[in-house]
């Protein structure tokens, strides 16, 4: 029996991650919860689950959420405090499943309290990659990706890396791949959070249809296989059936295949290294048909470009690209500015950055806080 924690236990992949502990009841046992806002999903996800521990980080929803838990006999905690305690609890694995930056300061208390870590929290990696790859390696932490690209790449190097070339990271290419530039003026968030292929929460399904989200996902690549940027290739799949794939120097290519499920690399960071059978539809090939391949277009993926440029320059800069991103998608999702500001200012915003180099945490947060400052005040007349 693992013990489990899940940060961000309302969110997409904490949901996901939940069906999996009701699939395998006898391999795990859920022990920690945490949500941000969301206290009805937290207080059922308790009932049906009875972790010892939950957190909310939104104070404000305390009461709220133990109204809903009169026979609770665990701890419940809230506000940012809360959400450290929660992620410095001891557990076997702890599933970081929450959205942004916000994400960062828990993982450095779950790493310090040397849990392992199934990792989606791509946005603290590309913030402080040199940071949390330190504390996994000082504390000999086993940091399992979920994310379905990493996770991938980590399955087709099991037999090792002996000869490896480069990584393939796959990509949908979002709602809008084959758009021309003129199509791709006028935008609305409903248009691009209409993914083709995954369900996921909304930041990250922006970031999918800019491709910000494959630029972080090479960061995060890069960090976490030890690869330049030179090495990773991305390429557009629209069918989301190739996860990713790595390219050997014999001219051999692994690839993970299966159905566009996040449960299956969720299952494979808990389950790792072994395989479970689990309810997910098997793939049909050959009511498939076909998997199609595109290059990315430069001029629709600006974003793209932008983060390996800013990935290669290092430093304080990914944490400026992506605290830029990040304020920029909320500000697009509340309609305060056009779907092609949040390159045009996050492009801006990285120019104008004074980049440090080898930062420490308190330069990078400051450096975060110094861009969310700056970009508070952009809204409806930028549009
Ligand atoms: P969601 O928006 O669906 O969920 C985010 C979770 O984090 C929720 O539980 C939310 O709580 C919590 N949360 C948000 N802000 C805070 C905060 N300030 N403090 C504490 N908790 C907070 O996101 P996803 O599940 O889609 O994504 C989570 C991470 O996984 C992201 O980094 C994303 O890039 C990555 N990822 C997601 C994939 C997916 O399929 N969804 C695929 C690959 C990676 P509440 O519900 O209460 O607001």
């Amino acid at each position: 029996m693992k013990t489990i924690g899940i940060l961000g236990s309302t969110g997409s992949i904490g949901t996901q991650s939940l069906d999996i502990m009701g699939w395998f009841p006898e391999d795990f046992r859920v022990e920690i919860l945490t949500a941000n806002d969301n206290a009805a999903l937290l207080a059922e996800q308790t009932k049906r689950f009875s972790p010892r521990l939950i957190a909310i980080a939104n104070e404000a929803k305390y009461a709220e959420l133990k109204a809903m838990l009169p026979d609770y006999r665990g701890t419940i905690l809230c506000g940012e405090e809360g959400l450290l305690a929660a992620a410095a609890e001891k557990t076997d694995m702890m599933i970081h499943g929450i959205s942004g930056m916000a994400g960062l300061a828990p993982l450095l208390a779950t790493l310090d309290a040397g849990n392992d870590v199934a990792f989606a929290n791509k946005e603290s990696l590309v913030t402080a990659g040199h940071l949390v790859m330190a504390k996994v390696k000082e504390k000999n932490i086993a940091f399992l990706p979920v994310d379905s690209e990493h996770s991938a790449v980590f399955q087709c190097l099991q037999g090792g890396r002996s000869g490896l070339k480069k990584l393939v990271l796959t990509a949908s290419g979002g709602p809008f791949f084959n758009r021309t530039p003129e199509e791709m003026e006028t935008i609305t968030p409903e248009m691009a959070l209409k993914h083709p292929t995954w369900n996921m929460g909304a930041k990250v399904t922006i970031d999918s249809s800019t491709m910000m989200n494959k630029g972080l996902e090479v960061i995060e690549a890069h960090w976490l296989f030890d690869c330049p940027y030179d090495r990773i290739d991305v390429l557009i799949q629209p069918q989301s059936v190739i996860h990713s794939m790595v390219c050997f120097e014999d001219g051999s290519f692994i690839g993970h295949l299966g159905k566009a499920d996040m449960r299956i690399p969720i299952q494979y960071a808990l389950t790792y290294p072994e395989r479970r059978a689990n309810p997910v539809e098997e793939l049909d090939f050959a009511a498939l048909g076909k998997i199609d391949f595109y290059a990315p277009k430069k001029e629709i993926f600006p974003l793209m470009t932008l983060a390996y440029e800013v990935g290669r320059a290092g430093g304080t800069l990914p944490a400026v690209m992506n605290a830029a991103n990040e304020t920029l998608v909320y500000k697009f999702l509340e309609k305060q500015i056009s779907y092609k500001d949040i390159h045009r200012i996050v492009a801006e915003t990285v120019e104008n950055h004074d980049n440090i180099g080898d930062p420490s945490l308190a330069e990078i947060l400051n450096a975060v806080e110094e861009t969310k400052a700056r970009l508070k005040g952009i809204g409806t007349d930028a549009h």
